[in-house]
């Protein structure tokens, strides 16, 4: 026989705590007195939303911690399944019109979200300016790996598009390594065995590490 628990009624339960964080809204988990605001609407606990959402933030790493990888790939796959699901079900139920306003929505936000990111990637390696030659037009830009490492560094990040490694870069509180090219310069780079051809015209004498640059005059910088 299946047994079912009987569901607790907590009624009474709400009710003396919105009692008591009426009279005195301290939170249990950090012990700052807030407003009644600050904490979830209904619940049975004294802690406050910022508290839940901080608890949250650890169950999520405690819990992703103890999977492997092909476990956490399951979860992925089950939690995307779910997403696209809902997602389906939530655009079948909306007229054309309403459909077209959500989809222009969604669109603006992306576009804005990820202009906001670059420029913060931008601004932590010095703006839009080539490193090399100062070229300013943001289009002919991006981001140089100094020592010419970028193929395994995306390898090992799984980075594949520069919306993720403008992310990495964020996520990884903009390491040193990067810099700011125009296609030219790293083009020129590539050519020239890790060396802008800008540069070593200059008498630089010294290459950057990790370059193949067989020149002789190059001396290895140590
Ligand atoms: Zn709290
Ligand atoms: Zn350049
Ligand atoms: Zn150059």
């Amino acid at each position: 026989m299946k047994q079912t628990i009987p569901s607790r009624d907590l009624t009474r339960q709400r009710a003396q705590r919105d009692f008591r964080l009426k009279a005195d809204p301290t939170c249990s988990r950090c012990g700052e007195t807030k407003s009644v605001d600050d904490f979830p609407k209904v619940g049975v606990d004294y802690w406050c939303t910022a508290c839940h959402a901080a608890n949250a933030v650890y169950l999520y790493h405690k819990r992703r911690k103890a999977l492997s990888k092909s476990e956490l790939q399951e979860l992925r796959g089950k939690i995307n399944k779910r997403q696209n699901a809902r997602r389906k079900q939530l655009l079948a139920g909306m007229s054309p019109d309403a459909l077209a306003k959500f989809r222009k929505s969604i669109n603006s936000y992306n576009v804005t979200q990820r202009a906001e990111i670059r420029d913060l990637v931008y601004k932590s390696y010095g703006g839009y300016r080539c490193a090399c030659c100062g070229e300013t037009e943001p289009k002919f830009l991006s981001i140089d790996h100094i020592n010419n490492d970028g193929a395994k560094h995306k390898r090992e990040f799984r980075i594949r598009t520069g919306e993720q490694m403008y992310r990495w870069l964020v996520r990884n509180k903009f390491p040193q390594g990067f810099q700011i090219l125009c296609m030219n310069c790293q083009w020129g780079k590539r050519n020239n065995c890790g060396i802008c051809p800008h540069q070593s015209g200059n008498g630089v004498t010294t290459i950057p590490k990790g370059s193949t640059a067989k020149r002789p005059e190059a001396q290895r910088s140590s």
